[in-house]
């Protein structure tokens, strides 16, 4: 049986992990590797990238890495011209780069609100910006954009800076799947919910008292399914986004949350 990404070319962007274990972009790029993909791995911290390709290529799969800041437009340009070198096309293109800290208006700075917008936001716009043509030329190409729930709701505590970039690719995404739908380009964003990741413990553990196995449980207890999710529950939807099985998928918002979204209150 042929494997889902069988010689798919995919870019991960952020594809380290910030801390030991599995990120979102790592165990994403993982899986699409397993899966038969030829990967390009970016990452700022080229070491980070280093370690998912040495992951990868013990498991037997392929892939190259490139250090970049997607912050840069000169960087993207980079990165993009990487993978044609590479591999010839980019089929996939997935947006994991994402940083956060709490707050609201009154306790971020100027200089943080920038950083953060550029960081998480104007990165999906820069990277599809060199990517489209490509895939307009291909007249084929998947993009996935990591959004978070907190893009639809408050999740405990003020996280404006944060909230205001994920609702941003939000819309980024669907303005992007209408207008390239003609071009067999997909665009889809996946929110996560509470994930127990690297990312999470050193910007969110003082909103959860500072201690991290009681934020660990805190944040279990918050979560419907009585746990968080990791990250291959997101490298798993990732694959169906990235795949040829969800080829009539487009301008959606997938939740992989447990549930935490519905709201419900029990007793
Ligand atoms: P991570 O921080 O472990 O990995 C992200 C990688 O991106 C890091 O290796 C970092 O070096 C890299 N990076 C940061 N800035 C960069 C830049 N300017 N240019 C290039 N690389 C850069 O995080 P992760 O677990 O892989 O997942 C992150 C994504 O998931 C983010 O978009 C985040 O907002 C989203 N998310 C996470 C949770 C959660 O609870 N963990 C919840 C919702 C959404």
């Amino acid at each position: 049986m042929k494997a889902l990404m069988q010689d798919k070319r995919v870019v991960v962007i952020g594809a380290g992990s910030c801390g030991e274990g599995w990120g979102n972009g790592k165990a994403a790029a993982f899986l699409y590797a397993q899966e038969g993909a030829r990967v390009l791995a970016i990452d700022r911290d080229r070491a980070a990238a280093e370690e998912t390709q040495r992951l990868i290529r013990e498991a037997g799969g392929i892939c190259e890495v490139a250090a970049a800041d997607v912050t840069l437009s000169s960087d993207v340009a980079d990165l993009t011209e990487a993978a044609m070198d590479h591999y010839g096309g980019i089929d996939v293109l997935h947006n994991n780069v994402g940083i956060s800290f709490t707050g609201g208006p009154e306790e971020t700075t100027e200089e943080e609100w920038e950083r953060l917008i550029r960081v998480n936001q104007t990165s999906v716009f820069l990277t599809c910006k060199h990517v489209l043509p490509i895939m307009t030329k291909q007249r084929a190409g998947s993009i996935i954009n990591i959004s978070s729930i907190a893009a639809l709701r408050w999740i405990g505590f003020p996280y404006s800076a944060y909230t205001t970039s994920k609702a941003a690719i939000l819309g980024f995404t669907e303005n992007l799947a209408a207008q390239y739908a003609p071009y067999g380009i997909r665009a889809n964003c996946i929110l996560p919910g509470l994930m127990d990741t690297p990312m999470i413990y050193s910007p969110l553990t003082a909103a959860y008292g500072g201690n991290v196995e009681e934020m660990r449980a805190q944040r279990n207890k918050q979560c419907p399914m009585g746990f968080m999710g990791d990250a291959w529950d997101i490298a798993n939807a990732s694959l169906f986004l990235a795949s040829d099985m969800s080829r009539y998928v487009t301008g959606t918002r997938l939740v992989v949350d447990g549930g935490l979204s519905l709201g419900a209150v029990r007793p």
